[in-house]
């Protein structure tokens, strides 16, 4: 069965973002809720969550454009609407009473055969179908999704004993390939896997930092880096998913846990977070929670809960002994003979003993459980891998010295960890406590895959060379924060020799990586110090040397394709400029940002950027409106926040893909890539018709307006006047005679380096390397 149209049914926080998904996988679909008691519009709810998915933030459409294929209505007046659809998913309040009655009512105006999900928290799939008629128990299935829809990239699915398994399959494998979403299957049990585990350790994590008298803080700094929660901890992440959702979660899960289940004993309600939620302290999208931003006063003071008295107090960055000495030793953290360590015991022994002791019960593997903490609960690594990396025998000797039972599986694996490689293959332990093959879905191809069953085909410093199979080379950053240097130069070079004339042994060459950003650009740490220094030529030979290999790729005799997910700024932007196909996860964020540290894109970036505005069909004639267009992105710093909006920016070619499921990026651009090398023949070298100082001037006109109303600032001016200069082709040039791209490539060259000797932009590195912000000098 395919989906070709869809409806969400409840508008709330997620039934208005899961349509906004659908609608971003390009599927139209029609939004309904209950029909509003006042005004005109009866379908005002539906239409105003619509509304609100435009101003929301982050973004839950891709493409503002993709409102436009959610069709809302109301439940009175629109059921009709639901004959023409091939999946319903109901996302109302969490009531078996109401969702029953709902499914009475859709049921006969459903057409034959198309399926029905809730997206239920807690309630089991039992309760929901019971009374409902044998073809919409066939039908029905649970498909729960995280919050927000568009962003969290797990999807937890539940059949029932009446379900059709064709009906999960192809479900599940939309949800996987369209929506983007790692698929995990789950048994019909309270709370799934993530919520069930999840729920349990902020409960623990935060019971434990009250009786051992820990601050917020020293929780968090030990459960984020340390445990792999880095971003967060403990206490942030509650702040995020908001302090008043947790009663709700464990009021539910209260109430359809087994009578025994440990979640119980370890429910506590602390009064002084009773009453932050009673005072409207719920956490980011309230007043603030455990930690809040203070702006009384006027500075921006960042403060947090005292958990003792329930007063905020400045927040303070603790300087823990036993972090800065354990390091990445998860085991030297939790063996530290203080009470940072004993929390460390506390909350690692009742966590991980707890996930244990739930496989087989919630799910058939280790492998599920761990890949639903990892992308239900952004745990960098989930239980089971924690587990290994404590030692399982170890692991074992905590629970007995915490006085917990030894969960069996651990018992089981009498020391052996749960997952191993073999023969190049990851294998994970299985209830049966026999080593099996981890499996990935079909067409599912990873790097770290690869990388585990081989050895680099190459390797220095900052980046591999890596054979994913069929004659594709794949080039991977290892950089720190995957920088750009000499080193990712070099690779580049390495990689074109080894591959020639694509006619050997290596036919093309993906550029991929799976950190969390594709690249955020150059390395500045390693700029400033050559410009603090002086080293004039060792920068000069920098730009050039990326504009020697951009280029070489450029024209390779083979094809390159690039798979970017995450951030590419800068430099890691101007990679993707010069491929010959980009396959980018949806979630791509690239941008040519050099302007923010005083400088212009010097690896090519003007020159590529005023082609694709020359290229583009919807470009008026001559040669202005293209140098403008360029011109308004680069100076403006503009950053696409999707593929999607890369393809409005042109940082994107309207032939480059788009990938929705980040673990079928590689696959899908080694088949480009493949693809491009049966037939490739390299672009020729473009030449630009360019009006030299009269577009320059009329550029610095439209300048000196912004500067007017005090949106350019005075080294704004200096950096885009040299811009200018570069897209206008030059103090030389002029219509009449044709810019080479060598020659644009030598004016990128010249004005970076003047700019990069102004104090304006050394101050600009400088402030963007110690804050992370822009500086508007
Ligand atoms: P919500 O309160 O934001 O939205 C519920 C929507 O249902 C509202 O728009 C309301 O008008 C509508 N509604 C109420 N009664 C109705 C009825 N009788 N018929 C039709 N519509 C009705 O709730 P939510 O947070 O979006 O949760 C919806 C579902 O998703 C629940 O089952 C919840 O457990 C589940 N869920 C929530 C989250 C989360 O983080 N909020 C995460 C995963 C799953």
């Amino acid at each position: 069965m395919q989906i070709k149209r869809a409806a969400v049914i409840g508008s709330g926080v997620m039934g208005s973002g899961i349509a906004a998904h659908f609608a971003n996988a390009g599927i139209p679909v029609v939004l309904l809720d209950i029909p509003a008691k006042e005004g005109d519009d009866r379908s005002a709810i539906a239409r105003g969550a619509i509304q609100k998915l435009l101003k929301a933030d982050p973004a839950p459409f891709m493409h503002p454009k993709n409102a436009k294929l959610v069709t809302p209505g109301n439940l009175e007046d629109d059921l009709a609407l639901l004959a023409d659809v091939d999946w319903i998913v109901e996302a109302i309040v969490e009531n078996p009473a109401v969702k029953a009655d709902l499914y009475r009512r859709i049921d006969p105006v459903r057409k034959d055969g198309s399926v029905v999900s809730s997206n239920t928290s807690t309630i089991p799939l039992g309760v929901l179908v019971d009374g409902q008629s044998d073809a919409f128990r066939r039908d029905f299935l649970i498909t729960h999704f995280f919050n927000p829809p568009r962003y969290m990239r797990l999807l937890e699915i539940v059949g029932g004993a009446a379900t059709r398994p064709d009906a999960l399959a192809a479900i599940a494998d939309f949800c996987d390939r369209s929506l983007g979403k790692g698929v995990v299957h789950c048994k019909d049990t309270p709370g799934f896997i993530a919520n069930r585990i999840g729920v349990y350790w902020i409960q623990t994590a935060i019971n434990a930092a009250v009786d051992l008298g820990l601050t917020v803080e020293e929780a968090d700094a030990i459960v984020g880096r340390p445990m792999g929660i880095p971003k967060t901890g403990v206490f942030g992440l509650v702040d995020l998913v908001g302090l008043d959702l947790m009663p709700h979660i464990a009021k539910s899960l209260l109430a359809t846990l087994p009578g025994n289940d440990p979640y119980r004993a370890a429910f506590r309600e602390h009064a002084v977070i009773a009453k932050m939620i009673a005072d409207g302290y719920t956490g980011r999208k309230g007043k603030g929670g455990f930690y809040r931003l203070n702006r009384a006063g006027g500075a921006k003071v960042k403060e947090a809960i005292d958990l003792s008295t329930g007063e905020y107090r400045r927040s303070e960055k603790p300087r823990l002994e036993s972090v800065s000495t354990a390091g990445r030793d998860l085991r030297a953290l939790a063996e530290f003979p203080d009470r940072t360590g004993q929390y460390a015991r506390r909350v690692l022994a009742r966590t991980l003993a707890y996930a244990a002791s739930l496989v087989p019960e919630i799910a058939d593997s280790v492998v599920a459980v761990d890949e639903g903490m990892r992308l239900g609960y952004n745990w960098k690594q989930g239980p089971f891998e924690l587990i290994d990396r404590l030692g399982t025998g170890w692991f074992a000797d905590l629970c007995r010295s915490e006085g917990i039972p030894v969960p069996p599986l651990v018992e089981q694996a009498a020391g052996r960890p749960f997952y191993r490689v073999e023969d190049g293959k990851l294998q994970h332990l299985t209830t049966a406590g026999l080593y099996d093959t981890v499996v990935r879905p079909d067409g599912v191809l990873l790097l770290s895959d690869v990388k585990r069953a081989s050895k680099p085909v190459w390797k220095n410093g900052s980046a591999s060379l890596w054979d994913i199979g069929d004659g594709v080379l794949c080039v991977e950053f290892t950089s720190k924060m995957n920088a750009l240097d000499g080193d990712i130069m070099a690779a580049y070079g390495k990689a074109i020799r080894l591959i020639g004339d694509g006619k050997g042994e290596w036919k093309a060459l993906v550029v991929h990586n799976e950190s969390d950003n594709f690249s955020v650009g150059a390395n500045l740490g390693l700029a400033l110090f050559a410009l603090n220094v002086g080293l004039w030529p060792q920068i000069e030979e920098l730009v050039e040397g990326g504009q020697r290999a951009y280029r070489a790729l450029k024209h390779a005799p083979f094809p390159v394709v690039a798979a970017p997910s995450g951030l590419a700024l800068g430099g890691g932007c101007e990679i993707l400029l010069h491929s010959d196909h980009v396959q980018a996860h949806a979630e791509t964020y690239m941008g040519l940002v050099e302007v923010g540290v005083g400088l212009i894109p010097a690896w090519g970036g003007c020159t590529e950027m005023l082609a694709r505005h020359a290229a583009n069909p919807k470009t008026p004639k001559g040669p202005m409106p293209a140098i403008a267009g360029a011109f308004e992105t680069i100076s403006l710093a503009k950053v696409a926040k999707s593929a999607a909006e890369a393809k409005d920016l042109l940082y994107l070619r309207p032939g480059d893909g788009i990938t929705m499921n980040r673990d079928r990026l590689l696959a899908d651009a080694k088949a480009k890539a493949l693809e491009l090398a049966a037939n490739y023949t390299p672009p020729e070298k473009a030449t630009y018709t360019l009006p030299g100082p009269n577009g320059r001037t009329a550029l610095e006109l439209f300048l000196e307006g912004f500067a007017l109303q005090g949106k350019a600032t005075p080294h704004d001016m200096v950096v885009c006047g040299k811009l200018a200069e570069v897209l206008t082709g030059g103090a030389k040039a002029d219509v009449t005679q044709p810019v080479t791209e060598d020659q644009m490539l030598a004016l990128e060259r010249a004005a970076f380096m003047e700019l990069v000797r102004t104090t304006g932009t050394i101050d600009r590195v400088e402030h963007m390397l110690t804050t992370g912000k822009p500086l508007r000098n």
